[in-house]
């Protein structure tokens, strides 16, 4: 017998929703008026969110209302918009297979763990999908996190000690550089993807381990870590190598298995840190693979991973189903390769210059900031949905519009979006009439 009948749970409910409302009265909320160190801090932000926005360099949030794709609903506008800036490499984000997967594993395994992996936070799903993660990537071992954000910020304080040094190409992630702060490692820094400076550094350093650090895909220019050198510089002088495979894994390479087989190199790197949340289905999560003894180590120790909570499980199934169409076919990492040639092709033949190699970040070059972003308004106006980047996020003066291929993509689309770029760029006058 049911304690409570439904007509009294809706009125518990509405009870409650009164209650909170109460609970915020205009006699209860503290004003600024009443506290001045809360005017000083308001007016200390809003002097910041000024200059940005003096400096042509806000960013703003559009809302898309639909899911995930090529062709998305984006707030404000009644047009179909074709999406060109999304991670979305292989087109998987609303695949009806990983999404029903999804869905199954929600039922069957419940919305989340409420407990971070240690205490009673581990599922089976998650020891499935570290299992297929390794040997996706032919590795011993993986972990997960609850972002590849994570995973950079957990692994190099658990690993490295003041005996030891790290060098890290200047332009790596936010999070490897946030992650290398963390840890108690002698710090070098070489210049982007220059080997002549990162061997001098090799060279005079006698540090127990050399831990070489690098993005696989520098994901702002669109280009490739000199991997080969880089294996050979760790060869000369027994250093490690360490990669954030985020924007190679899945469909870089033959088979999509990022830069390592790029290079022709598979097997050759030792750490590998990448992303559940662009290629391989875009939900969340990310991870490390590697040898087995950094894996059970950083179970141990990588606070990240020690301190928040389990992968809830429709993320892990996004995951699995995924990595299992991925070892099935390389249908998908083919097509968004020949997407993006047909792009790079026709725009460079329009006069753009598209900064990058061979990778489905085409970045369009423009130089101003306030003109990447108008050129995006433009476009966006004409149902391509594209984003400016400009200072913080990619160096002054070289503001630029990323455009990001996919697999999901239709010939038609591509030359679609190349005409809307000629159409804007003529009128802006950055290609020629
Ligand atoms: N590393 C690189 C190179 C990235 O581009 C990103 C995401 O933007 C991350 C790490 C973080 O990945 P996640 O979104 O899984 O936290």
């Amino acid at each position: 017998m049911p304690i409570f009948s439904n007509n009294a749970l809706l009125r518990g409910a509405d009870n409650v929703l009164r209650q909170s409302h109460r609970l915020f009265t205009s006699s209860n909320i503290v004003t600024s008026a009443s506290r001045p160190a809360l005017t000083q801090f308001r007016d200390i932000l809003n002097t910041q969110i000024t200059n940005i926005k003096d400096a042509g360099t806000y960013k703003m949030e559009r809302i898309i209302t639909s899911s995930q794709s090529t062709e998305i609903s984006v707030e404000g506008t009644h047009k179909r918009i074709l999406n060109f800036c999304a991670n979305n490499y292989l087109g998987l984000a609303n695949n009806p297979e990983v999404v029903n997967y999804s869905k199954d594993l929600l039922d069957k395994y419940g919305a989340g763990l409420s407990s971070v992996r240690f205490i009673c936070g581990t599922q089976s799903i998650h020891k499935e999908l570290e299992k297929k993660i390794a040997q996706f990537h032919g590795r011993e071992d993986a972990i997960l996190y609850a972002s590849c954000f994570d995973a950079n910020a957990g692994i190099f304080e658990a690993i490295l000690t003041p005996d030891d040094a790290v060098f890290s190409d200047e332009l790596n992630h936010a999070s490897i550089i946030d992650g290398i702060r963390l840890c108690k490692a002698q710090k070098q820094r070489y210049k982007h993807r220059d080997m002549d400076d990162l061997e001098k550094q090799l060279q005079s350093s006698s540090a127990r381990l050399k831990l070489i650090v690098t993005d696989g895909v520098f994901s702002m220019d669109g280009n490739i870590a000199p991997l080969p050198k880089i294996i050979d510089l760790a060869g000369k002088y027994d250093a490690l190598v360490f990669i954030d495979e985020c924007h190679a894994t899945g469909f870089f390479g033959a088979t999509g298995r990022g830069t390592e087989e790029y290079y022709n190199l598979l097997g050759r790197v030792d750490i590998i840190n990448s992303t559940l949340g662009k290629a391989l289905g875009g939900a969340a999560g990310g991870y490390t693979t590697g040898p087995k003894e950094l894996i059970k180590l950083l179970r141990q120790k990588s606070r990240p991973y020690l301190f928040s909570n389990s992968l809830p499980p429709p993320v892990v199934a996004t995951g699995i189903k995924v990595l299992e169409m991925l070892m099935d076919s390389d249908q998908l990492s083919q097509r968004v390769q020949s997407n993006t040639k047909r792009f790079r092709d026709a725009m460079n033949k329009a006069g753009f210059i598209i900064a990058g190699e061979n990778h489905p970040i085409c970045p369009v070059m423009l130089g101003d900031a306030r003109l990447a972003s108008i050129f995006a308004d433009q476009l966006l106006s004409r149902g391509i949905y594209v984003i400016g980047f400009s200072y913080p996020v990619v160096p002054k003066g070289k503001a630029r519009i990323r455009v990001q291929i996919s697999a999901a993509h239709t010939t038609d689309d591509i030359d679609h979006a190349v005409a809307a770029f000629i159409d804007v760029g003529k009128s802006l006058k950055v290609i020629k009439d």
